[in-house]
């Protein structure tokens, strides 16, 4: 056990990433208390029935009130609403921060909110899975991950540093971007092929109902592991799309243009195209590997739930 970085933190939207810092707070004592809220009943009476979070407050004012640190973990497109829900309650000298999957939008939305004395860090764990919810939350979730900040101009070392600690004491790599950056990598590491997940499976799914469920029933690894992709939550992933446009059809629009030049060698039977192509991808997922960032096992390297 370590010596609580923050003597209180509050947790805003009780899902996934949530539960997951809260199980990751606890393992290593890196707060004093952890308040949490969420937007309906249910999900605080879950909250409430597994012990996730010392307190859970039935508003999202209470839940930041006297709070050292709030973290935001709602989907994209909600932080704005949130921000201005709970600015009036923000203790002096609080560090605000998210976990958004999408930086430059984000901070459009809470800045503007905040008042004057309050810290503004906005995060990015780079950790996840396909499940959502309270329930779906484990410690080790962020072990060996990055998580990327994305520091506004004109915050103070001090807050930064600790909140690096955090996130540190919790098993992450921190390393800071600015958010325009933040936004254009994470549209090729995971907006994309999120997105090339949902149109295959979609794709899949039109087809079904010609092969009469073959594709269900003879589905390849290949299939299999676009399925897992796409069945990731419908809200973030809207939001993720509508909230990181441009970043996404950038790569989108060279992503189309590689896949025109892969039909274009599969229809004039130019093998040696394919052949470099693949070569060249299979190295980089040599490289992850290596980096540490995935193993070679067929489930991704995920561990079970473990609380
Ligand atoms: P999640 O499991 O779906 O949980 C979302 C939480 O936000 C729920 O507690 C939900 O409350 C609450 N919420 C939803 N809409 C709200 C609203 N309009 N106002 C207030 N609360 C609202 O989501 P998650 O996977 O933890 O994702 C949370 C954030 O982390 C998102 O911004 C996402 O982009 C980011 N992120 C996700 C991943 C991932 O792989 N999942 C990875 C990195 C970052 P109810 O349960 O009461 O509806």
């Amino acid at each position: 056990m370590s010596a609580p970085l923050y003597d209180r933190v509050a947790l805003i939207g009780l899902g996934l990433i949530a539960s997951s810092m809260f199980w990751a707070i606890r393992r290593t004592g890196l707060a004093g208390e952890v308040t949490g809220y969420a937007r309906s009943e249910a999900t605080r009476a879950t909250a409430r029935r597994i012990g996730l979070c010392d307190r859970v407050c039935d508003s999202a004012a209470e839940a930041v009130e006297g709070a050292d640190l709030v973290v935001l973990c709602v989907p994209v497109g909600a932080m704005g609403q949130v921000a201005e829900e709970i600015a009036p309650a923000l203790k002096p000298g609080a560090t605000v921060t998210d976990v958004g999957s999408v930086k430059r939008d984000v901070i459009a939305q809470v800045a503007p909110h905040l008042p004057e004395g309050v810290f503004f860090v906005p995060g990015h764990p780079l950790a996840g899975t396909e499940h959502s919810g309270p329930e779906s939350g484990f410690a080790e979730l962020f072990d060996n991950r990055w998580c990327l900040l994305v520091p506004v101009e004109g915050t103070p070392e001090a807050p930064i540093a600790r909140l690096r600690a955090f996130w540190e004491g919790m098993g992450a790599n921190v390393d800071t971007m600015d958010a325009e950056h933040h936004d254009l990598v994470l549209a090729v590491t995971s907006h994309t092929p999120h997105l090339i997940a949902y149109t295959m499976v979609g794709v899949a799914d039109d087809l079904r109902r010609v092969t009469d469920s073959e594709v269900i029933k003879y589905s390849a690894a290949g299939f299999r592991d676009f399925t897992r992709i796409a069945a990731s939550d419908p809200t973030m992933w809207r939001d993720v799309f509508l909230t990181n446009k441009d970043a996404t059809l950038e790569i989108l629009g060279r992503f189309t243009e590689e896949l025109f030049a892969l039909q274009r060698a599969i229809r004039i039977g130019d093998g040696a195209h394919l052949f470099d192509y693949f070569t060249r991808t299979r190295a980089i997922r040599r490289g992850i590997i290596e980096a540490g960032q995935d193993t070679d096992a067929p489930d991704f390297g995920r561990k079970k739930v473990v609380r």
